[in-house]
């Protein structure tokens, strides 16, 4: 079984989830049915993954789902988001949203403190149950800390054993805001490192178990992806053993700042 995390509102969220970002329409809809029929129950997608149809497709009537989808950066402002929002559940074909995301702060707009007004509205007429930013550095989310009262349930960030976000982690548990690691597979790159690879001969558990497995003992919230059906069973099945804290420090040590994506402070894709 999969733990729950609750977030700072007292709404619990499952530690590891579904992401299906690059999954095509008309391909998302299989994955996210074999994910669930896997045992997951936390589906992450995105206005701009151009999937929510189909992922609303494979959710239809299936109960104790926890959905999370996110603002496209072209759609910040107030206004804007409403719409945004309306057309996401359209999509989606939910009355209410277990989660929502501003996806990038998108500094040089200026805009995310307006959106920011606009998710806690949403969420005060109880159309999503927890709100929450998604690639904010520290200081974008100091802005929202001095300016509003709800702060983020969630911060959804890169985070994978070469780029551990340790700063950011603290500031995340100072202010109860969950750390939600985005790529926490580094997009499968890391899985032929020699340490991981030891590990998972010393714990007979494959590559990305063992990266899943130290995710879930540092107590962040992981969205692995893959619409291939055995290791979509694979990523899920993390939850019958446990890492030695020496073994922990090995994965620690391959922390070198390498990105997949982008640095959120010069993203301003629209
Ligand atoms: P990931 O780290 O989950 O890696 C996915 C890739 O790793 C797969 O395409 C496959 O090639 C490989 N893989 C997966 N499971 C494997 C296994 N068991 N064995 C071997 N290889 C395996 O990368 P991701 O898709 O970039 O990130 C996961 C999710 O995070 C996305 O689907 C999306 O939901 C979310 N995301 C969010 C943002 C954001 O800006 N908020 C950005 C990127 C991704």
């Amino acid at each position: 079984m999969v733990p729950l995390i609750s977030l700072n509102n007292g709404v619990r969220i499952p530690q590891l989830g579904f992401g299906v970002y690059q999954v095509p329409e008309d391909q998302v809809a299989g994955a996210v049915t074999t994910a669930i029929e896997a045992g997951y129950r936390s589906i992450d997608t995105a206005a701009a993954y151009y999937n929510e149809s189909g992922v609303g497709d494979a959710i239809a009537g299936v109960p104790d789902l926890f959905i999370t989808t996110k603002l496209w950066n072209s759609d910040q402002g107030y206004d804007s988001t409403l719409r945004a929002f309306d057309e996401s559940m359209r999509r989606l074909r939910r009355d209410v949203l277990d989660l929502y995301l501003i996806h990038w702060p998108t500094p040089s707009r200026d805009l995310y403190a307006e959106t920011w007004r606009a998710l806690e509205q949403l969420y005060a007429d109880g159309r999503v149950r927890a709100i929450g930013v998604s690639n904010f550095h520290r200081r974008h989310l100091q802005r929202l800390l001095d300016e509003f009262p709800t702060v983020p349930a969630v911060n959804q960030i890169e985070l994978h054993p070469l780029l551990q976000q340790e700063e950011l982690r603290k500031v995340h548990s100072a202010h109860r805001i969950v750390t939600e690691a985005w790529s926490p597979l580094a997009q499968g790159t890391l899985l032929g490192r020699v340490e991981i690879a030891g590990l998972a001969e010393k714990y007979d558990q494959t590559p990305a178990q063992i990266v899943l497995r130290w995710h879930v003992q540092l107590g962040n919230v992981v969205i692995p992806k893959s619409v291939t059906p055995y290791r979509i069973k694979e990523n899920i099945d993390i939850f019958d053993f446990e890492l030695a804290q020496d073994d922990m420090t090995v994965i620690a040590e391959l922390d070198n700042g390498t990105r997949t994506g982008p640095d959120p402070d010069r993203f301003n894709a629209a």
